[in-house]
C-alpha cells in the first residue's frame, strides 16, 4: 500500500490542513496520510528526492510556529495509531497517531495512569516530544522522561528503533528536544499504578479573583508534591458549544489534583472550600481519567490565540498587579488567564533523562483570547500583552509545549543542550528534511 497523497484539488484537502486553532492557515506543498511505518518510508524518501521538507503532524495543536509550509510535504500521523497497554509491566505503546484519549480511560479501567495533559485530544506525539507537563508533573517529573523506547523514520527513510541502548544520542534528543529529527511512528513509555486520585475543580463567583488568588498562593506552599493545582480567570463565550451552566458567565476556578491517599487529598483541599463562596464544587475521589476534561478544553478546533511563561515566584505584588492589569475592571474579555503549580520533581533533572530534564519557575502562566471574529483579534492582543507585562518581573523561561509562535530555541536550552541537540541533527537530519514547529537546525 501506499500513503494517501493529497493536492489542493482534493475533497479532504481543507479538511487535512486544518490546525487545531483555526486561525492558522496551513498551505503545505502536498499532505501525505500514511497507515504504517513502511508507508512514512516511502513519503519520507520520495519527499527528500522532490527537495521538499517533511513537517509531521498529528492535532496541529501546536502549529502556529510552523511558518510556511510553502516546500514542505505536511504528513499527518492519524492513520498511524493504536495503543496497547501491558497492565502486569505497567507500561503503553502507542501509535504516533493516538491521543492521550486512546490511552487515559483505558489505563484508568485497569488502575494505571499517564502523564497526560490537560486535553484528551492532544496528540501523546507531540506532546512527548516537547516535554508534557501532566497533572502529576510535581511528583512524577515530564512525560518525556517515563519514555522507554521509541520507533521512527530517519531521514534517509530508514526505521529505527531507540532507546537507553541503541541510539542513545537520538533517543536522548526525542525526549524533549521536539520533531526535528524523524518521523515518530511509535512510543512505548512508563504508567503509574493509580487506582484512585482525589481532584476536581472549585467555582467562584468572579467578582473577587484577587482573594482567592492570594488565598491559593499561600495554600500552596503548605502542599506536598502530590498535589498540583490551577487557579483560573475564566469567561466563558456566550457561544452554544459551550454547556449552559457557564456559558456566557465568568468565574474564579481553582482546579486541584492529588495522587497520593484520596482521603489525605479530600484534609489538604479543606482551605480551598474556606476561601470564599464556591458555587460548584466537583472535588471528589475518583478513577484517573476522571479528569480527563477537567481542564474544560475545547475538543473541536477554535479560533485563538494564546500567550504564557513560566514564572519563578509569585509575591503579593506579582498578584496585585496581575488583578489590576488583567482582572475585574480591566475589561478583558480573555477566555481565561492561569496560573499552574509546577516546581517539586518538573525542578529537579531525574537520572538518564532526555532533553528536557526540567522546566525552570514555579508555575506555568497562560493565557487565552478568542478571536471569532478579525475585530476580536486587537483586544485580545493587547490583553494578552497586559498579562505578560504584569508577570514579566517574574518571568523565569519559556515552555515550548505551551509556546505557539516562532520561539529562538537558545532561549530554552541551555548551551550545552543546545550544541548537544545541534550534533544530533547534523548526524541524523543534515539536511534538515524534518521540519518542526520549534526546529533544531543542523
Ligand atoms: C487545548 C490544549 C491543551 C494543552 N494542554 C497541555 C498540557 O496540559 N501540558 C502540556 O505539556 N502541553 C499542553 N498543550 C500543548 C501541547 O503539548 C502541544 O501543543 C503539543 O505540541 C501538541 O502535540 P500534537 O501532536 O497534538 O500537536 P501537533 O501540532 O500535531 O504537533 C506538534 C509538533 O510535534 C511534532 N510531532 C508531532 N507528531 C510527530 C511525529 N509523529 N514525529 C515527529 N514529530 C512529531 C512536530 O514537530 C509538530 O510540529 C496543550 C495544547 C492545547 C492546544
Amino acid at each position: 500500500m501506499a500513503a494517501t497523497l493529497l493536492t489542493s484539488e482534493d475533497v479532504n484537502w481543507n479538511l487535512e490542513r486544518l490546525a487545531f486553532n483555526i486561525l492558522v492557515d496551513q498551505q503545505p506543498a502536498g499532505i501525505a496520510v500514511p497507515r504504517s511505518a513502511d508507508e512514512v518510508s516511502d513519503v519520507v524518501r520520495s519527499a527528500a528526492a522532490d527537495g521538499k521538507r517533511i513537517a509531521a503532524q498529528r492535532t496541529g495543536h501546536n502549529a502556529a510556529p510552523l511558518g510556511s509550509l510553502a516546500n514542505t510535504v505536511l504528513l499527518r500521523t492519524a492513520g498511524l495509531g493504536g495503543a496497547e497497554i501491558d497492565a502486569e509491566a505497567r507500561t503503553a505503546r502507542v501509535g504516533a497517531g493516538a491521543l492521550w484519549d486512546d490511552v487515559v480511560p483505558r489505563a484508568s479501567e485497569l488502575g494505571l495512569a499517564a502523564l497526560h495533559g490537560s486535553s484528551p485530544n492532544v496528540g501523546i506525539a507531540g506532546y512527548t516530544l516537547g516535554g508534557g507537563l501532566s497533572f502529576y508533573a510535581r511528583k512524577h517529573g515530564l512525560a518525556c522522561n517515563s519514555v522507554t523506547a521509541i520507533e521512527l523514520v530517519t531521514a534517509g527513510g530508514d526505521q529505527v528503533r531507540v532507546d537507553a541502548q541503541n541510539e542513545p544520542d537520538l533517543f536522548w534528543a526525542l525526549r524533549g528536544g521536539g520533531g526535528s529529527f524523524g518521523v515518530v511512528t511509535a512510543f512505548e513509555f512508563d504508567l503509574l499504578p493509580l487506582p484512585e486520585i482525589f481532584a476536581g475543580a472549585l467555582f467562584f463567583p468572579a467578582d473577587e479573583p484577587s482573594s482567592i488568588l492570594h488565598g491559593w498562593q499561600e495554600w500552596i506552599g503548605g502542599v506536598p508534591e502530590e498535589m498540583t493545582s490551577v487557579w483560573r480567570l475564566m469567561n466563558f463565550p456566550p457561544v452554544p458549544e459551550v454547556p449552559e451552566p457557564f456559558r456566557g458567565r465568568s468565574f474564579t476556578v481553582i482546579e486541584a489534583i492529588y495522587c497520593g491517599d484520596p482521603a489525605e487529598g479530600e484534609e489538604l483541599v479543606a482551605p480551598l472550600r474556606e476561601l470564599g463562596n464556591v458555587g460548584m464544587d466537583s472535588m471528589a475521589v475518583q478513577a484517573p481519567a476522571g479528569i480527563e476534561n477537567l481542564h474544560m478544553d475545547p475538543p473541536e478546533p477554535v479560533p485563538y490565540r494564546a500567550d504564557g511563561m513560566m514564572i519563578g515566584e509569585l509575591p503579593a505584588a506579582a498578584m496585585d498587579s496581575l488583578m489590576e492589569a488583567i482582572g475585574p475592571g480591566s475589561g478583558s474579555q480573555l477566555l481565561f488567564i492561569e496560573l499552574r503549580h509546577c516546581g517539586g520533581a518538573v525542578s529537579r533533572a531525574p537520572q538518564n533523562a532526555g532533553a528536557l530534564a526540567t522546566l525552570p519557575g514555579s508555575f506555568s502562566a497562560f493565557g487565552v483570547g478568542f478571536v471569532p471574529v478579525p475585530e476580536a483579534m486587537a483586544p485580545t492582543r493587547a490583553w494578552l500583552g497586559s498579562f505578560k507585562a504584569a508577570l514579566e518581573p517574574y518571568h523565569a523561561g519559556n515552555y515550548l509545549n505551551l509556546v505557539e509562535e516562532p520561539f529562538d530555541i537558545a532561549r530554552i536550552f541551555q548551551p550545552e543542550v543546545l550544541d548537544r541537540l545541534r550534533e544530533v541533527k547534523q548526524r541524523y537530519d543534515p539536511e534538515n528534511i524534518f521540519h518542526s514547529n520549534h526546529p533544531v537546525t543542523a
